[in-house]
């Protein structure tokens, strides 16, 4: 089959405001494989589009039309959840109905492919202008990333003869060398506080990609550092602690640079960050959620919670999102300027902060996205128990049910 017929035969929408999808014959009636309702139309509604089936206002479903054109079809609608903002319609490459494609697997590939990446092109906003930091460390590390820090190898470059080599281990100081290869670096990533980086060891060779791998490690809970990201403070820690080196003669151990590192992202945090937590609870056999979320301010005291729950819910990840959408929305209503996301689902986490497409959720990550412009800072945690909102969220369940 030739590459444009391929990329046809996979094609189909997920719904935003519906408009130019054709109910009878276009796929969209599941995000993860093509799917069309079954006719035969009527004379009547041949026609018909999916806009026609969501209310012009809200664009939730329009449930008296849908029983009257595709009553066999209530269900599988309604487990799709458009954007209230009533986006375009978005075509995409559904995987095979073959049964290749798995959620898990899915949501696997994707993260492989993220994650090998292009490694030639930076990504400047992510990696070093959205980060949660100060703008002081955020040029210090646009710096780094430009040779633009005086190291020995540059300012010989510069005509400068003075202390070309590291003070620490006398190799010519680079700024590779100072950050990853010399003996005091190796010694240092390997007693920071961070998760394991799962990549690719051989695609770190270049510096910006080992980069940008320390900006993704996630600091490991018994640090009371939920925020991203703790390589930052790590890597200007690293940096001050060289300068003290040379210019003042002191020298400190790999210890006490870190545990400084810490302390100066936990106080940062502590006053920059509202805290937020939310959490979903989905239950299988029932297709339905329940959805929970607190609201605390930095110093700990709960501002608001709420839950709220829904039937036709096609995952727990749907509900995840569900929950994070009205959380949202709650955080606008309190006119909270910025705001710290704590959330258990890994997948909804690394979703919003390395800003990929999830076909199940598209609609609801539009609106999070809208509603996250509200907010500066803004940032996102994965944690990986949140049993307060976990409850509260089971609680609105059991309503539910009942
Ligand atoms: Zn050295």
């Amino acid at each position: 089959m030739a590459g444009k017929a391929v990329l046809e035969k996979g094609l189909g929408y997920l719904v935003g405001n519906g408009e130019n999808i054709k109910v009878w014959t276009d796929s969209w009636l599941s995000p993860s494989k093509l799917e069309a309702p079954i006719g035969p139309p009527t004379l009547d509604n041949q026609n018909l589009l999916v806009a026609d089936l969501l209310h012009p206002q809200s664009n939730e479903w329009d449930l008296e039309k849908i029983r009257l054109h595709l009553p066999h079809y209530e269900e599988k609608i309604r487990f799709l959840i458009p954007s209230s903002l009533k986006q375009r319609n978005r075509q995409v490459w559904l995987p095979d109905p073959s049964g290749l494609y798995s959620t898990k697997s899915g949501y696997r590939k994707i993260f492989e492919e993220k994650l090998i990446g292009q490694p030639d092109q930076f990504d400047w906003k992510n990696l070093v202008w959205r980060l949660q930091v100060p703008p002081k460390i955020q040029h210090f590390l646009w710096s780094v990333l430009h040779n633009a820090i005086p190291v020995g190898s540059l300012l010989a470059i510069r005509g400068i003869q003075s202390a070309l080599n590291c003070k620490r281990c006398g190799e010519l100081e680079t700024i590779p060398h100072l950050f990853t290869s010399c003996p005091f670096a190796v010694q240092f990533w390997s007693k920071v506080p961070l998760a394991k980086i799962i990549t690719d060891p051989a695609s770190l060779a270049v510096f910006s990609d080992w980069f940008s791998a320390q900006v993704h490690r996630v600091a490991l809970p018994p640090l009371g550092i939920i925020s991203s990201p703790l390589a930052p403070w790590l890597l200007w820690n690293l940096w001050t602690a060289r300068n003290k080196l040379v210019f003042e003669g002191k020298a400190f151990l790999v210890e006490d640079i870190i545990s400084k590192a810490v302390a100066e992202a936990r106080a940062w945090e502590d006053a920059n960050l509202g805290k937020k937590k939310i959490d979903g609870a989905w239950q299988e056999s029932a297709k339905t959620g329940g959805m929970g979320w607190i609201i605390k301010n930095e110093e700990g005291a709960v501002l608001c919670r709420g839950s709220s729950n829904r039937i036709y819910v096609g995952s727990a990840l749907i509900v995840e999102a569900l929950a994070m959408r009205d959380a949202l929305k709650q955080a606008k209503d309190l006119l909270l300027p910025s705001l710290h996301i704590y959330s258990d689902s890994q997948v909804l986490i690394s979703t919003l902060c390395e800003g990929w497409d999830l076909n199940e959720i598209e609609g609801i990550l539009t609106d999070i996205r809208n509603l996250a412009t509200l907010f500066c800072p803004i940032s996102y945690s994965f944690v990986p128990e949140n049993s307060q909102a976990d409850s509260l969220a089971r609680a609105s369940l059991t309503r539910l049910i009942m």
